[in-house]
């Protein structure tokens, strides 16, 4: 009896390690253009059998190719190169953000391969209403019963500027859309059917994931992103994880209290870094409506652009507050990499010479790392790939389920 115990324990643990050897050899597959057989075995540890074993089974899924043998350099036998397929796979993603809605469709390499926008007058709007957007831009990209042309959609992934149930199922608090506690992730299933499976993620949590794995932080272990539009948020990578916090708001950056005497801020609290460096405090300081939104901060950009001077002295004030709240996320974390994202993308040729001249003086070690803040690489689709990205969990955790 005991043994036959042990040995159907056995049989389970090596049916688990194997399935989480596939998934490491996939994981490397997406993030690297291609791999070679010897690349994977040194990584990994595992015999060249293995390794030849588990790529053949992710070719068999339709998730992995495999080209002909090639000479890697330094070893004598030609290896065989590895690299993502997935061509009939995709994942849907959207995005609810203050000004509007955005969707895509993502491939396995983190690449939008079709995307769609509307924006919208800003005011509270339902999240009902905002499902109906979503609705159409699925529709517009050619979305029918689980299919975007010839591509199955693994899931759908939905980015939204609030905070998040830890399960990625509800919208706990949303304050510029004026939501709080809403089943989101029901009431978009309800709409694209029950066989596709929905999650959603913090808008900037997203960003930071998608410019981990497939942007400026190059896979970085310790990298802090700093996304920012009309709210100032974040996410945080450290020694290769995501920092979650008690309740699953670390991050929240914005609320960062930098000025004692500043503007009480929609928290509630006085003085947080986002009613300094958020979109209000920029075109409050470039004297622009406060309320105009992203459409005035692109006029801004022109403007700045074009050198007008006040709109340039703006952005270098802009910018000293922006170092501030930096010189403490840097202070803190040490991180190798701190990427900018979000509006902070577009006006970074801006204010990055005050920026890395305040963090010299600011910052621990500031002198010897010049570079250390830098403009995210993925734009404004870092939140569609990010929410592509939870979509794809499912099949990173194990990719058997394809
Ligand atoms: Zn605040």
């Amino acid at each position: 009896m005991g043994t036959t115990a042990s040995k159907a324990t056995k049989g389970v643990r090596s049916e688990t390690l194997r399935r989480s050897n596939l998934a490491a050899i996939f994981a490397m597959l997406r993030t690297a253009p291609s791999v070679t057989r010897s690349e994977l075995v040194e990584a990994t540890g595992l015999t060249r059998s293995a390794v030849g074993s588990l790529i053949g089974e992710l070719v068999e899924y339709g998730l992995a190719t495999e080209t002909g043998a090639q000479h890697d350099g330094h070893r004598g036998r030609p290896s065989a190169m590895a690299e993502i397929d997935g061509t009939g796979l995709a994942a849907l993603s959207f995005e609810i953000g203050v000004d509007g809605v955005a969707a895509a469709v993502v491939n396995l390499r983190g690449e939008v391969l079709d995307d769609a926008r509307a924006s919208r007058t800003r005011g509270p709007v339902a999240a009902e209403p905002k499902v109906d957007d979503l609705v159409t831009l699925a529709n517009l990209l050619g979305y029918a019963n689980g299919m975007v042309g010839d591509r199955r959609i693994v899931g759908i992934g939905v980015a939204v500027a609030g905070t998040v149930t830890s399960d990625g199922q509800r919208v706990v608090m949303a304050p510029n859309l004026q939501w709080s506690d809403v089943p989101l992730a029901d009431l978009v299933s309800a709409r694209f059917g029950a066989g596709v499976a929905v999650t959603i993620g913090n808008d900037a949590d997203v960003g930071a994931l998608a410019e981990h794995r497939f942007g400026a932080g190059g896979g970085a272990n310790n990298m802090i992103f700093v996304g920012g539009e009309i709210g100032v948020g974040g996410g945080i990578i450290v020694e290769g994880h995501r920092v979650h916090g008690r309740s699953g708001f670390a991050g929240e950056f914005g609320h960062m209290p930098v000025n004692p005497s500043g503007d009480v801020c929609g928290c509630g609290s006085i003085g947080c870094w986002e009613t300094e460096v958020g979109e209000r405090a920029l075109l409050r300081r470039a004297g622009f409506d406060v309320d105009s939104g992203d459409a005035a901060v692109q006029r801004l950009l022109l403007a700045a652009q074009h050198g007008d001077a006040a709109v340039l002295d703006a952005l270098a004030e802009h910018g000293g507050w922006m170092a501030i709240g930096l010189a403490c996320l840097i202070n803190v974390f040490d991180p190798e990499i701190v990427v900018m994202g979000g509006m902070f993308n577009d006006l970074w040729r801006y204010v990055e010479d005050v920026v890395t001249s305040d963090l010299a003086r600011t910052s621990f070690g500031g002198q010897e790392r010049p570079g250390v803040v830098v403009a995210g690489r993925l734009g404004n689709s870092a939140r569609l790939i990010g929410a592509a990205e939870l979509a794809f969990q499912p099949l990173l955790n194990d990719p058997v389920s394809a």
